[in-house]
């Protein structure tokens, strides 16, 4: 494929290159995530010079050649400047682009996970929701996104969708079961997060997972949670994402303090 497309999407990454340009990672609608060069990008005068920067979201014009895209212009771009003047929220953000890396490919349709960033990055900026469920709410669905959604939407045994206070959430298998189910296959067994990925979740748990699976991405965000069923919700997903991530992200280590010492 030789010639110039036009891509819609948001900048993951941007490294320098040389004296001048500068290499992006770009998740785009059209062609999944790509690199793509820009260069002189990091002239003073450069119009891909504002385009470059993380979190840009634009309509990119590139030229394709071969395997590989150069950055010739940018239209309609919108900034989140009001993330990168924010040191904590840079963190968040930066973290969220470094797991859209993980979970996107090249020439495959990432158009939700496009979304998922777009509406996220919002989110942050408008911090009406503290910034560790955004967090969460984030991973659960770029993980359904990436059609590694749990089944949180019946009892893995019984089928029973409704009248259950409590579920068993298996976390390695990504299924749940009505406690009733749990106690007649393994006995009267307590569940507190054992060595097998066990976790005892409430009701309320289940829904917000189910919620956030299935939620218009308008609405992911319009809903809070109380501490103790954060702590209960924060433990499902966190543990849930560890088993679907097999590398260490470079963002995480410095996130896990800042998430820790808001909930201190
Ligand atoms: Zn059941």
């Amino acid at each position: 494929m030789t010639g110039e497309i036009k891509l819609t999407g948001i900048v993951l990454g941007s490294v320098p290159m040389g004296d001048y340009d500068r290499r992006i990672s770009l998740l785009t609608v059209e062609k999944g995530r790509i690199s793509a060069f820009a260069k002189g990008a990091r002239r003073p005068m450069s119009a891909l010079r504002a385009a470059s920067r993380l979190f840009t979201y634009a309509t990119f014009t590139v030229y394709a050649w071969r395997d590989s895209y150069s950055v010739t212009n940018c239209e309609n771009q919108i900034y989140f400047d009001e993330i990168t003047v924010d040191p904590e929220k840079t963190y968040y953000g930066m973290y969220f682009c470094e797991l859209m890396e993980y979970f996107t490919r090249e020439n495959a349709d990432e158009k939700e996970q496009v979304k998922l960033l777009f509406t996220s990055l919002k989110a942050l900026i408008k911090g009406s929701i503290p910034l560790p469920l955004i967090r969460k709410i984030f991973e659960l669905r770029a993980l359904a996104n990436y059609g590694e959604a749990p089944n949180v939407f019946e009892c893995s045994v019984c089928r029973k969708k409704e009248d259950v206070s409590e579920w068993i959430f298996d976390i390695p298998h990504g299924i749940i079961s009505c406690r009733d189910c749990f106690k007649a296959a393994f006995g009267p067994v307590n569940p507190a997060n054992d060595k097998n990925g066990l976790l005892l979740v409430p009701e309320t748990v289940r829904y917000t997972m189910h919620y956030i699976i299935t939620s218009p991405y308008k609405s992911l965000f319009g809903f809070n949670l109380s501490t103790e069923i954060y702590k209960i919700f924060e433990k499902a997903v966190g543990q849930y994402l560890k088993n679907h991530v097999d590398k260490p992200l470079k963002t995480l280590e410095l996130l896990d303090v800042l998430d820790y010492n808001q909930n201190q």
